[in-house]
């Protein structure tokens, strides 16, 4: 039986990731996502239900277009395999029920929080509104008698929304002191009334802590070498002047690192919490 839930968890999420592309795609370009139908972004030609079956038809189709035979983004079966393996591991670890929900569905909108701030510097209101509904009304439903899991309780719900906006707020405002440019914009602070009405205040605070720690691991281990790496074959294929190079980091929203810092927060906030008072 358990067997079962699992698959119908990744076929689910599977779906679920088909659907989150077209957020990923739409949003940003303030168009909906309802209406039209999918359509090839080349020849606007609109895809029959088997060209759009998430995973299979990206494969079947060999990734072109079957009218126009232009390359299909590999992003569509990377999210479409990312989420279903997601909403899988949280059924497996959690059984199928409300709290692997909560779970599977928040981890899903703030992955595509990551890829929507990572790809066009913006959090659209329909991902960070849609999860602080979400949790909210996930929070009354849990106040009534369900199992609320790792979520914080209505009440904290509430608290930790204004608690993440206002800090998320402060933090930004302190950063733009010292850098003398923005440094968060309204999609951060939307995303953390999300974020602190799952967590409540103490782990929304905590998300943000995180996110910066990620956020300078990933700039040290990943982002400096690889822009230095293209800096310096660019001087040796002679696209820059010589004599010293202009060295120009590689901006990364900060989104991007608030996403899987929440999710820490989450499943992992009160046993930090925990540790820190304990020892
Ligand atoms: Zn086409």
């Amino acid at each position: 039986m358990q067997i079962y839930w699992q698959v119908v968890a990744f076929v689910f999420g599977a779906m679920i990731g088909s659907f989150l592309n077209v957020c990923i795609g739409r949003w940003p370009a303030e168009q909906s996502v309802v209406r039209p139908r999918s359509r090839c972004p080349h020849c606007r030609h609109q895809l029959a239900w088997y060209e759009n079956i998430p995973l299979l038809s990206w494969v079947a189709l060999r990734a072109r277009c079957r009218c126009c035979a232009e390359p299909i983004s590999v992003q569509y079966p990377l999210v479409e395999l990312a989420v279903a393996v997601l909403w899988f591991f949280t059924v497996r670890q959690m059984g199928a029920g409300f709290v692997a929900v909560r779970v599977a569905v928040m981890a899903t909108v703030l992955l595509g929080v990551a890829i929507t701030d990572a790809k066009h510097y913006l959090i659209p209101d329909g991902f960070t509104l849609f999860g602080l509904v979400f949790a909210l009304g996930t929070a009354v439903y849990a106040a009534l008698g369900a199992d609320s899991g790792p979520f914080a309780g209505l009440y904290e719900a509430v608290i930790g929304a204004c608690v993440g906006a206002g800090f998320i707020a402060i933090v930004g405002w302190l950063g733009e002191i010292a850098f003398k440019k923005e440094a968060m914009g309204m999609g951060d602070m939307t995303l953390m009334a999300f974020v602190g009405a799952a967590v409540g205040p103490n782990r929304a605070i905590l998300t943000v802590f995180v996110a910066a720690a990620i956020g300078a691991a990933a700039f040290i281990l990943v982002v400096y070498p690889v822009a230095w790496f293209r800096r310096d074959r660019r001087l040796e294929q002679g696209e820059l002047p010589l004599g010293p190079a202009p060295f120009e980091p590689p901006l990364v929203p900060f989104g991007v690192f608030l996403a899987p810092a929440a999710l820490v927060a989450l499943l992992w906030g009160n046993a930090v919490f925990a540790w820190i008072l304990g020892g």
